[in-house]
């Protein structure tokens, strides 16, 4: 069972249409999702996940984690049937599918489960970057680099911060990625991927408890950075 990524309604057996392949009654476009059994797709994800897990400390939680190709990047917790979703697009190249694959291990190992946060998609495409790195993929990861600045430009970096559970929006890659350089370069990787540690009472993610752990020089610096927020309120 796999949902339809725009509307969010689910296909039914009735609409399987291949072994792996489920066909939208819902849309115009009658898209289909494509259960992934290739081994290049599904390694890019395991191999992303471990990675990750290793990356955030955290261990392995025991749910299962199924690829789908889709209509856009995207992971689900599918509370019904206890298992992750992770989604890659249709038409990526193996490359891209590597990026994504990364990407999206973030949202999976780190969650929470189906949270929309911007230092969840910051440490998504801090990590990915690196993985790439990791994997001997550094010149794409230059290319994607160059795309992300540019990109940052459509979305003011006051914006983000003021909503930030509005993560699908034009530019918010972008502008992520020069936040989180701005954040690396102040205190680091590890202190930044401590990121994904800090939550709220309410087990939500919590940048202002993650501000406090840091150093009181590195503290202050950060807060400059973030502290357009308020300003721009
Ligand atoms: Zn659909
Ligand atoms: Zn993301």
């Amino acid at each position: 069972m796999v949902q339809c990524q725009r509307t969010r309604l689910y296909l039914r057996d009735s609409e399987q249409v291949a072994d792996d392949t489920w066909r939208c009654p819902h849309c115009p476009e009658h898209e289909e999702y494509v259960r992934v059994a290739d081994p290049g797709p599904l390694e890019a994800v395991s191999d992303a996940v471990v990675a990750a897990r290793a990356e955030f400390e955290r261990p392995d939680d025991g749910i299962p984690t199924v690829a789908w190709l889709g209509t856009t990047p995207e992971t689900v917790y599918e509370a019904g049937l206890d298992t992750y979703h992770v989604y890659l697009t249709r038409e990526a190249n193996p490359l891209q599918v590597r990026y994504q694959a990364a990407h999206e291990a973030v949202h999976r190992v780190c969650g929470p489960p189906n949270t929309h946060h911007w230092t969840r998609e910051l440490l998504a495409v801090m990590f990915s970057l690196r993985y790439l790195r990791w994997i001997g993929l550094a010149s794409y990861a230059a290319a994607i680099e160059a795309g992300l600045q540019v990109e940052a430009g459509r979305l003011p970096l006051s914006v983000l911060l003021r909503e930030p559970e509005r993560t699908s929006r034009d530019g918010i890659y972008g502008q992520v990625f020069v936040l989180g350089s701005t954040l690396e370069a102040i205190v680091g990787w590890p202190r930044l991927r401590a990121l994904a540690d800090a939550e709220d009472r309410w087990g939500r993610p919590h940048p202002e408890g993650w501000l406090r752990s840091l150093p009181p020089d590195q503290q202050l610096e950060a807060r400059v950075v973030l502290a357009v927020e308020a300003s721009a309120t």
